[in-house]
């Protein structure tokens, strides 16, 4: 199917991605499949205003209604699954199974926000005074803007907007300036679940506002956008976050990673082969929890290293589309040039590379595919140190576990972390304080992807922000603290004494 027939199939008018000066072309061979306007900052800001009235009709709205909009909303992703999958493979040239699991992830978190519309709990509090009460309420905050990055162009918004308004706040959505068209998409399906709704989910609940840097900025600086959840690169993250702070708003940041995998003695190799070529290769190296390191036991490392060769030359590069292909295009020739770029570095900083080359460009000059690259490093070089958004993947030795957990830890980076062992002491010493300093460290599976029950996100330029499961609703709500009296006497706290 065309990128038309899917929007039609969406209900996205033609119309909406007609004419405009941001072109939406597809990775897989480079032709514009549509047009869409730069908002730009005055229509960023009305949607605001636009959303903040929505949002003071929608915290009124009792919690468990509030959700069934999102069940609803759930529904149609069940029903438009393989429509919206397949944009996504052609906007942003993710494998066929990827677009599948990206929209499946939107469903997945559409279900734990339902739930979570009757389990906004707060807490009950000890007194210290007689006949008081104490207790904590979370309340909806206002307008959450999302700014979202190219490759997970739907489902980083919906795990945002999904619990956004279960927790009664409006959302207003500024999405890639490279994925357009999946945008619309999305927004096509809430319209038809808020039509299924009724009257009282308000108008501008939901916005999206496409346009560049310039267009989001007026988002980030909008006095009315209580929480600013951002996801891409720490360069953005790095303009973003102290604007937002500076007028004391809340920022919720998802930026880069530079993701390990330590493989001990011990490992399971066939486990850890698979692990690791699925981080490091899997959306063509395109993904914040890529593998981006191994670091592997000096015991054990030419025999991984030569396994992860085979594999990696047996990659099959071409139409994400196709049934067998497991590597599809680089989102466009600067995500190519950066590649060819850190490949370049690591070879004058001593690495040894295999791979890495364009391949296709006779059949599609307009598309920018490459082979997988294998860089086997002597040591964590500057190079190593940086995220590079391409399937590259340094190999590095170590001697003693703590070595390779203070390799694993000596980037700028936090986000995800991962060991294949056998040994439960070695396994637990990763866990533990003393461990990895990521927001995700697993045992015995890799580092890329993440089930949305649990917090996502990641320390140090990764921003600390968490979204996703667990308890990140949190962030989008406020908490009030309450006192109650309910006696005849009016204490004071701490026994302090003010008689009047
Ligand atoms: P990017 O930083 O180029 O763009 C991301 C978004 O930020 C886009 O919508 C862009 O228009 C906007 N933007 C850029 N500068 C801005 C500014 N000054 N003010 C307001 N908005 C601005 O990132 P990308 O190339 O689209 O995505 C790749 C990056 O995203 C990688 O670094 C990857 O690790 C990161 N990422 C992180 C996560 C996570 O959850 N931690 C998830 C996905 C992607």
């Amino acid at each position: 199917m065309t990128a038309k027939d899917l929007l039609d199939a969406l209900g996205v008018p033609a119309a909406a991605y007609a004419t405009g000066d941001i072109a939406a072309r597809s990775p897989i061979d480079g032709t514009p499949i549509g047009q869409v306007p730069d908002a730009g900052p005055q229509a960023m800001a009305d949607a605001v205003e636009r959303a903040h009235a929505a949002f003071t009709h929608w915290r009124n709205v009792p919690a468990p209604r509030r959700g069934e909009l999102v069940r609803l909303f759930g529904e149609e992703l069940r029903a438009h699954k393989s429509r919206l999958a397949a944009l996504v493979t052609l906007e942003a040239g993710k494998i066929s199974s990827e677009g599948a699991g990206e929209v499946q992830e939107m469903i997945d978190i559409c279900d734990f926000a339902v739930g979570l519309s009757r389990q906004l709990y707060g807490l009950t509090i000890a007194s210290e005074r007689p006949g008081h009460r104490m207790m904590e309420q979370w309340h909806p905050l206002g307008v959450v803007g999302v700014i979202s990055a190219f490759n997970f162009p739907v489902a980083v918004w919906a795990w945002n907007a999904a619990l956004a308004l279960v927790c009664g706040n409006a959302v207003v959505w500024k999405p890639s300036e490279k994925t357009p068209l999946t945008a619309l998409a999305t927004q096509a399906l809430f319209e038809r679940a808020l039509t299924r709704f009724g009257q009282d989910a308000p108008a501008h609940l939901c916005q999206v506002v496409n346009g560049r840097a310039a267009t989001g900025q007026a988002l980030v600086d909008h006095p009315q956008v209580a929480l600013l959840s951002a996801t891409g690169s720490t360069r953005m993250g790095r303009a973003v976050g102290p604007r937002v702070a500076a007028r004391f708003g809340r920022c919720l940041l998802e930026l880069g990673g530079n993701n390990a995998i330590i493989v001990a003695p011990s490992a399971d190799l066939d486990l850890a082969v698979r692990g690791i070529v699925f981080g490091a290769y899997g959306t063509a190296g395109q993904r914040c929890t890529t593998t981006r390191r191994v670091i592997a036991h000096a015991s054990i490392h030419d025999e991984l290293v030569a396994r992860l060769e085979r594999a990696r030359a047996s990659l099959k590069i071409g139409d994400p589309r196709e049934t067998g292909v497991l590597i599809g295009p680089l989102v466009d020739q600067a995500a190519y040039d950066a590649m060819q770029q850190a490949l370049a570095a690591a070879r004058t900083q001593g690495g040894r590379v295999t791979g890495g080359e364009r391949v296709l460009g006779g059949a599609q000059p307009q598309a920018w595919y490459a082979a997988p690259a294998l860089v086997q490093m002597p040591a964590q070089t500057e190079v190593v140190c940086h995220e590079t958004f391409a399937p590259i993947l340094y190999t590095l030795r170590y001697e003693t576990l703590d070595e390779a957990i203070a390799l694993q830890n000596a980037v700028p980076q936090g986000l995800s972390s991962a060991i294949f062992t056998n040994d439960l002491r070695e396994a637990e010493q990763f866990l533990s304080a003393r461990g990895s300093d990521c927001g995700i460290a697993n045992v015995n599976i890799g580092t890329s992807g993440a089930e949305i029950g649990g917090a996502f996100g990641g320390e140090k330029e990764t921003g600390g922000g968490r979204e996703s499961g667990s308890d990140a609703w949190k962030a989008y709500m406020r908490r009030a603290t309450n006192t109650v009296n309910y006696s005849r006497e009016l204490p004071l706290a701490q026994g302090v004494k003010f008689d009047v």
